[in-house]
């Protein structure tokens, strides 16, 4: 069994991804996912470039073999493939070699890994720190310290590797575990999906599955919980959703978010409430969606839609550099001084975000105007829906409600990843294509949020009005009103006389299906 760095990287990611590239699973690709690999081996030809230049001939080696590297005399080795007798792999972008000290001592090797990105993940120092794992084996003795070099200004930083010796060594153990097994693990959908290559086989056999990692808010927790309950699918855990009626003193603090509710929206396919959400717009509603480089902390595209229909008027603007994003927000506050009574409406905290970044980077608009209580004062209509509004929808992503409302993006992969893609050629051809398609789909997602703050607001006002009403024909379901018998489990018929009390009794208990270790229900 051939552990390599690429196995290594993916089980930080994911075990079901370590397991199907070992096993060679063929996958659909995933664009950013290429993308990203293509900028680390663009950066790594660069820096091996740039490095070489600058040292003499024979203060360098190109691919040493393992078998030279304790007599080596190089100060810089490049592209090093080192491999163990246990089957560990790796090639090092480069190994840094200290001369000895003195006579009788031995050099130290310091393994190097380049990467693109300015701010690094969790995966690199681990990454390193395999790295150095494996080149201690070859070697024979300790490596106590590695390098990240990294980012535009090529950054350097150093890793004491050795700290982190045990936690490869751990992840070793379980990544041996995983590939004896002649089965996936279980399927987890995770935040690294995005940018996996077998993002569209997982999603469809969770889909099939109908798996609780679907709901995208369920904590690794969470879900181990409801599995200990013998709660594995999304229907499952609608069954277990319970109206409570709130103790008085609670009345006015905000509803826990509820799962089982969220699913039971699924299920069902309609909106459930909880509570008497309220979304107060009292002006003129200008929608905001923002787009950035989160590695390079660089906000390149401000997409504002002011009123509402047909008659909105959209601003996008634009800035080609790092340079220009001061000049496009001073645009944006001028374009909120010609709005009557302006009131800002986002998705989420990235935008909330952006606005106090801006007011640090760039200057507040004045104090005590109407525009620096509107930048203050945003709507976010994500706050709004959390723990009240349940779509049925597997997560509460704006692209998730707004496309069960009925939205359709014109690019059929528009989304946050494919936005960074597009940027990055646009940057590295100035072709006009990429930045219309990024335009386009800034101004989709203002006329998106524009659709689902409306929703938002209607379902709002009904909820103000016909709280004891039985579901109407919109869809929206009071969860409050629920009958909680009609939530249970479908009746259970028993030939065992008694076996459907004891049922019952474990399902109100929170004890779900599972079976207990003593092999009683
Ligand atoms: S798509 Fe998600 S669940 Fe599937 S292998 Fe990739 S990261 Fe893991």
């Amino acid at each position: 069994m051939k552990i390599t760095q690429s196995i290594f990287h993916a089980h930080i990611n994911c075990p079901t991804k370590c397991w199907l590239k070992f096993t060679g699973e063929p996958a659909d690709g995933n664009a950013y996912g290429e993308w990203v690999q293509r900028q680390n081996k663009e950066y790594h030809a660069t820096l091996v470039h740039r490095l070489r230049s600058e040292m003499p001939p024979d203060g360098r080696a190109d691919a040493p073999t393992q078998e030279s590297l304790k007599s080596s005399k190089w100060r810089m080795g490049f592209d090093v493939a080192v491999a163990t007798s246990q089957n560990l792999e790796a090639r090092l972008d480069a190994v840094e070699r200290v001369p000895p000290e003195g006579r009788g001592k031995s050099a130290w090797f310091i393994p190097i890994r380049f990467v693109f990105t300015n701010k690094l993940g969790k995966s690199e120092k681990l990454l390193l720190a395999f790295d150095a794992f494996v080149l201690s084996e070859v070697l024979g003795r300790g490596i106590g310290l590695g390098k990240i070099v990294h980012g535009y200004n090529r950054a350097t930083l150093k890793v004491k590797t050795s700290t982190l010796a045990g936690k490869v060594r751990r992840r070793l153990d379980k990544i041996a575990v995983l590939l004896s097994n002649a089965t996936p693990p279980d399927l987890v959908l995770n935040r690294h999906c995005a940018e996996c290559e077998f993002q569209t086989r997982c999603r469809q056999r969770a889909i099939e599955k109908n798996d609780l990692s679907l709901l995208t808010s369920l904590s690794e927790q969470e879900r181990a919980d409801l599995n200990g309950k013998g709660i594995f699918t999304v229907t499952q855990l609608s069954y277990t959703f319970r109206p409570r009626r709130r103790p008085k003193e609670l009345k006015q603090k905000r509803e826990k978010y509820h799962h089982s509710l969220k699913a039971l929206a699924i299920r069902e396919k309609k909106i459930h409430i909880v509570g008497r959400p309220e979304l107060k717009i009292e002006g003129t509603p200008v929608y905001l969606d923002v787009e950035g480089l989160p590695d390079r902390d660089f906000y390149y595209l401000i997409g504002v839609r002011i009123g509402i229909g047909e008659s909105a008027i959209r601003h996008s603007l634009w800035a080609d550099t790092i340079e220009e994003e001061g000049r496009i927000w001073r645009e944006f506050l001028g374009i909120l001084e010609t709005v009557e009574k302006p009131v800002l409406v986002h998705y989420g905290s990235y935008e909330k975000t952006f606005l106090n970044r801006m007011c640090e980077r760039h200057g507040k608009p004045p104090e005590a105007s109407t525009v620096a209580e509107t930048v203050r004062a945003g709507v976010n209509i994500l706050s709004v829906i959390f723990a009240q509004i349940y779509f049925p929808t597997y997560s509460n992503g704006l692209k998730d409600i707004a496309r069960w409302l009925g939205f359709n993006w014109s690019a059929g992969d528009a989304s946050g990843v494919q936005s960074i893609l597009w940027r990055n050629e646009w940057e590295r051809g100035e072709a006009p294509l990429p930045k219309e398609k990024l335009i386009a789909y800034n101004s989709e997602d203002c006329s998106a949020l524009e659709l689902v703050a409306r929703t938002v607001s209607l379902v709002c006002q009904r909820t103000q009005t016909s709280n004891s009403e039985p579901p109407d024909h919109l869809g929206i379901v009071i969860a409050n009103n629920l009958d909680s018998k009609a939530t249970m489990w479908p009746k259970f018929n028993s030939t065992i006389e008694g076996f459907e009390a004891i049922i019952e009794f474990r399902i109100n208990n929170g004890y779900g299906l599972s079976h207990s270790t003593s092999g009683r229900v």
